[in-house]
């Protein structure tokens, strides 16, 4: 079983992808993982990485497909992949799709953890940390109240709402990139919408029942 899992920066996507390699047995592939890899055993792929990036200049998608293809072709790996933040664009799609097909693997399912842009402004900017604690609130979601905080107030951090503009650059950009990934996996039958507003638990429970109905 291989999957690919999509959602905007704020959608809990990476709390989803713990608990998917957790209760599957899955290898999880983030290409960010892999560069650090590569860089970390100082192979001349490594080292080339390196230096791109030293320069402050983007990873061409070439590089990117080698990574992939490494992982697809371990046999370490077979059939139990799931991708984090990969594909990023239609062209690294259809490359994963001809390599998957390559190493006799498929994609199972592809998912989308889905939420508007109202909301993850709110999860995003309305996150206090209590810097006496640690505890996390949200204060339209998850406000502290005495009830469920025994701190002064005045230790509750919030970010800055300067922020708002960069949060909604990047939710921008992933819509933007991500709906003709979505488009051509949705063509192959492969594409499943979750609600990522939904709580972590019900997510992942219906997740869970997604890949159930695979298996039968
Ligand atoms: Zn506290």
């Amino acid at each position: 079983m291989n999957i690919i899992l999509f959602g905007p920066p704020g959608a809990g996507k990476g709390t989803q992808a713990i608990k998917i390699v957790k209760n599957f047995g899955l290898h999880k592939v983030s290409t960010g993982d892999l560069l650090r890899e590569e860089i970390k055993n100082n192979t001349d792929l490594g080292n080339k990485i390196k230096s791109i990036m030293d320069k402050g200049l983007l990873i061409s998608d070439n590089i990117i497909n080698d990574l992939i293809t490494k992982v697809l072709s371990d046999k370490k790996f077979y059939n139990r992949l799931i991708f984090d933040g990969y594909p990023r664009n239609l062209e690294q799609a259809i490359n994963l799709d001809l390599h998957i097909k390559k190493y006799k693997q498929k994609i199972s399912c592809v998912l989308s953890l889905d939420v508007d842009k109202e909301s993850i402004i709110k999860r995003i900017l309305g996150r206090q940390t209590c810097t006496n604690c640690g505890l996390i609130f949200n204060e339209y979601f998850c406000p502290a109240s005495n009830k469920n905080h025994s701190c002064d107030p005045k230790f509750l951090n919030k970010r800055s709402d300067d922020n708002e503009k960069t949060i909604l650059n990047r939710f921008e950009t992933y819509l933007n990139k991500t709906l003709p990934i979505l488009d051509f996996y949705k063509e192959q039958n492969l594409l499943y919408h979750i609600n990522g507003m939904a709580e972590i638990d019900q997510i992942f429970d219906k997740i869970r029942s997604i890949i159930a109905s695979l298996e039968t």
